[in-house]
């Protein structure tokens, strides 16, 4: 399998293995990578797939479902990577994403049972262990530079803690995490993981990431990667848990199901539309978003309007709050039939002139609900607590404020004979401020968690400046 990116040129011959595109962040032409084609699984495959999920477990259907993107990657590695990955020590759980029924048509696909308790460890613990096979293959070093608000800064400290030949150097807002994700980033003592709270919001650290990237010398000399949502292995990752969760809801390859995603940056969902696109029977992916509605909006409209940091909502739901979602030039490469210069025009003229597009005319819009089965909606705080309680006291189950944006949306869009599968993407313990809004008591903590706070903390705090930084990753590199 090679890969090409979102803004080639449709004559361009430029194509990558995977474990070049594995250390990589966008394509050098400001694209993302994605396969020259999308595998192919027959009737039969599905079919011997399903026994192998059922009697074989999770690793090895990862193991079948990578190896149709991994060509350079020796079999018995891939499968010893996969076997490593996803083991019940890592993911609290034999079938590492257990099928639960809610109501009627209703399932939850438990995707945070990981050491972070969300859904990004799926993907996360893979690259971690990639990272070191295809770095110790090399004789290479990496040095992961990232910024996060929370979910992702603590899945990839999880995911790197302790690996050969990388070093993890986050950066958060100061004070503006949660008291739990600051406890599960700020308690690990490896040697190898940086924490660094930056005095100003998330956006500041951003902003020090992209300086320091910018920097090209800087960057060369101390092998700067990332492990943002762009990653293609990423999204390859969770491919897998769709396979995963079709094969509990239904009993023959003739069943359709649909999902429901809780999506911000268009990651998991696209991972949905990969699975779709290789032959499983989905009928629909229903993108969940809450007050950040970019894509409910494109969804809507065909209209793709990036949001400025004014305008983008602090949420109960603070994983979805985005101002633009970097994965979605990935679905629009499909969406308007791989036309590159297409593709380049619309993300790098008109989103930067205008700060949007309108697709609403074009009669490849109507094709990402006819031909793709996208649909989507929208969730406030008021129907996050309203979901979360009525969940809570019809079926005595607790969900986090992501997942119950995609619960009130799946809602709107069940069908008849379809099973809808909504991906739950958090535990509530990591949201228990309005899980105490919503249902008066305390999330349950799972017991690995008790007293996590009172931990002694290991974190550098720094003013919002990229040379700050720059210095700080100079000393900790010898
Ligand atoms: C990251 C995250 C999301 C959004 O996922 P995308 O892949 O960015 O769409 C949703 N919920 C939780 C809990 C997350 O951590």
């Amino acid at each position: 399998m090679k890969y090409l990116s979102t803004r080639a040129a449709t004559d361009s011959t430029e194509r990558k293995r995977f474990c070049e595109i594995l250390l990589e962040g966008l394509a050098p032409d400001g694209g993302l990578y994605l396969p020259e084609s999308y595998p192919q699984v027959s009737d039969a495959t599905l079919t011997r797939w399903r026994t192998v999920y059922h009697e074989q477990g999770y690793a090895e259907l990862a193991f079948e479902v990578l190896s149709l993107f991994i060509d350079d990657i020796p079999a018995d590695d891939l499968r010893a990577l996969c076997e490593k990955t996803y083991t019940a020590a890592v993911f609290g759980t034999g079938e590492i994403v257990p099928l639960r029924h809610l109501e009627n048509g209703l399932w939850l696909e438990a995707l945070s049972n990981g050491p972070t308790l969300a859904f990004k460890d799926m993907a996360m613990q893979l690259l971690g262990n990639l990272f070191e096979y295809e770095l110790a293959r090399r004789g290479e070093e990496l040095n992961i530079l990232g910024a996060t608000s929370g979910d992702t800064g603590s899945a990839a400290e999880y995911a790197m803690r302790g690996k050969k030949g990388v070093r993890v150097f986050m950066t958060s807002p100061y004070g503006r995490m949660s008291p739990f994700q600051q406890a599960q980033m700020f308690s690990l003592m490896d040697e190898n993981i940086h924490n660094i709270a930056v005095d100003g919001v998330f956006d500041d650290c951003q902003d020090m990431v992209k300086a320091v990237s910018n920097d090209l010398a800087f960057k060369r000399k101390y092998k700067i990667g990332t492990v943002n949502s762009i990653n293609w292995a990423r999204l390859m990752a969770q491919v897998v848990y769709y396979f995963a969760g079709y094969f509990q809801a239904t009993k023959t390859n003739a069943e359709q199901v649909s999902f429901a995603v809780p999506s911000g940056n268009f990651g998991n969902v696209c991972a949905g539309h990969v699975a779709r696109m290789m032959g499983l029977p989905i009928d629909n992916l229903v993108v969940a978003t809450n007050e950040n509605d970019v894509l409910d909006e494109f969804f809507r409209t065909g209209v793709y309007r990036v949001r400025g940091s004014a305008d983008t909502h602090e949420t109960s739901s603070p994983s979805m709050d985005i101002s633009k979602a970097s994965n979605f030039e990935r679905f629009v490469f499909d969406l308007l039939g791989r036309d590159g210069a297409r593709v380049k025009a619309l993300f790098d003229d008109a989103l930067a002139q205008d700060g949007r597009f309108d697709l609403g005319a074009d009669p490849a819009f109507g094709q990402a609900a006819t031909r793709y089965g996208f649909e989507s909606g929208k969730s406030t705080h008021a129907d996050r607590l309203a979901t979360i309680k009525a969940t809570f006291e019809r079926f005595g189950m607790m969900i986090d404020t992501h997942t119950a944006d995609a619960v009130k949306v799946a809602r709107q869009h069940l069908q008849p004979g379809v099973p809808m599968i909504v991906l739950e993407t958090a535990l509530p313990i990591k949201f228990a401020a309005t899980i105490v809004e919503a249902l008066g008591r305390e999330p349950d903590r799972p017991a690995k968690f008790e007293g996590i706070e009172a931990l002694p903390k290991r974190v550098t705090r720094m003013a919002a400046d990229a040379d700050a930084v720059k210095n700080y990753i100079a000393q900790h590199c010898p």
